[in-house]
């Protein structure tokens, strides 16, 4: 094993005990195996699912038809970028200490029928950094790599507030990929978080489509603006039916991307979309939606398209950011240490002003 010499024995970490009930303890460094690599957090952001958690959305914590998929105990964070300081025994020939890398937030099984296919995401186990015990992820110093782990070197050139989108931003990548977008499509882009404005900087990047960013709060419209949305509106002030009814003639939009996790914003994408458009869906929903589903076949023949985590995008994330092809600044609004945790759920949850918060060990 190759190993840096000044790794600490124990650590800070949030630990995950019940929903609003994380803690901030003082736990064991974790000592790679032979087929492990221990990495030291650069910094690891807070994603909407991570928020969710933490409520104790009925997908994590279990109720009604999902079983409990997070385990107490654990520690969370799949956003997360660091630094090599130890590599195991077989890891050697891979990998060095020092090296900045990335893993992807889905450990894939390697095994099942999907990741037979090459459909790794879909890993039927489905194991993702942050939420069990054997697989802790990066709300701490330290995190381990295991050998299922795909991991991806990250040029020291990439600043940690682009490096830490960079799992985030991969994420919506996929979700573009999966709009199928075409020349001079209208999209709406509902939800300017951070998936929702990586969205819009791809798009903006790679093509010529015009695009409505929606949103509830008036400082992620304005940094849709920055990056290059060609309209925003905020549901608050009217219907947006009218408004994309008066650009279209009536028709309505191409492409409706649903970035909320709110029911009301798909009751009004299906509204807003015209007949062959297409819906894209990239959202955790807390609740359930109830919509008039027959719009979607005898009323509009619309094209639902789900988008899940991240398939073969991580690589081509880190090359737009290497090459300062999308334009990210602006998207991480608050950065705390291990120490600052509560004040950092706290900021995502109701901070009209937050976007991504980052925790710096
Ligand atoms: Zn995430
Ligand atoms: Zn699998």
């Amino acid at each position: 094993m190759k190993t840096k010499q000044d790794i600490p024995a124990r650590m800070m970490a949030i630990v995950t005990y019940g929903p609003r009930d994380y803690r901030l303890e003082s736990v064991e460094v974790p000592k790679p195996e032979p087929r492990e690599m221990l990495l030291k957090v650069e910094a690891c952001g807070i994603c909407a699912g991570d928020l969710k958690a933490f409520q104790g959305g009925k997908r994590f914590w279990g109720g009604g038809q999902f079983s409990q998929y997070i385990e107490e105990g654990c520690i969370g964070g799949h956003e997360f970028v660091g630094h090599i300081v130890s590599v195991g025994r077989d890891m050697e020939d891979t990998f060095q200490v020092g090296e900045r890398v990335i893993a992807e937030q889905i450990v894939p099984c390697g095994s099942c029928e999907y990741c037979r296919k090459g459909l790794y995401w879909l890993c039927e186990p489905h194991e993702v950094f942050g939420f069990k015990r054997h697989l802790n992820g990066g709300f701490a110093e330290y995190m381990l790599l295991g050998e299922k782990s795909i991991v991806h070197r990250v040029p020291e050139g990439i600043p940690l507030e682009k490096a830490v989108l960079i799992e985030p931003l991969a994420c919506s990548l996929h979700a573009i990929d999966r709009s199928t977008l075409q020349p001079d499509d209208l999209v709406v882009l509902s939800g300017c978080g951070a998936l929702g404005l990586g969205m819009l900087a791809w798009m903006k990047a790679k093509y010529k489509v015009k695009v409505i960013a929606l949103d509830l709060r008036k400082s992620r419209l304005d940094q849709a603006k920055k990056i290059g949305a060609d309209y925003v509106f905020n549901p608050k002030d009217g219907e947006l039916k009218e408004f994309v009814d008066s650009l279209t003639n009536g028709i309505g939009c191409d492409v409706y991307i649903e970035a909320t996790g709110h029911p009301e914003s798909v009751v009004q994408g299906l509204s807003c979309i015209r007949k062959q458009g297409r819906f894209v869906e990239f959202s955790v929903f807390n609740e359930d939606v109830s919509c008039d589903f027959s719009v979607i076949g005898d009323g509009k023949e619309i094209d639902i398209h789900g988008v899940s985590l991240s398939p073969y995008c991580y690589e081509r994330t880190i090359r737009a950011l290497e090459k300062g092809e999308i334009e990210v600044d602006g998207i991480v609004t608050h950065a705390l240490n291990l120490g600052g945790y509560k004040q950092a759920f706290d900021l995502a949850e109701s901070d009209g002003n937050a976007i991504k918060v980052i925790l710096t060990p």
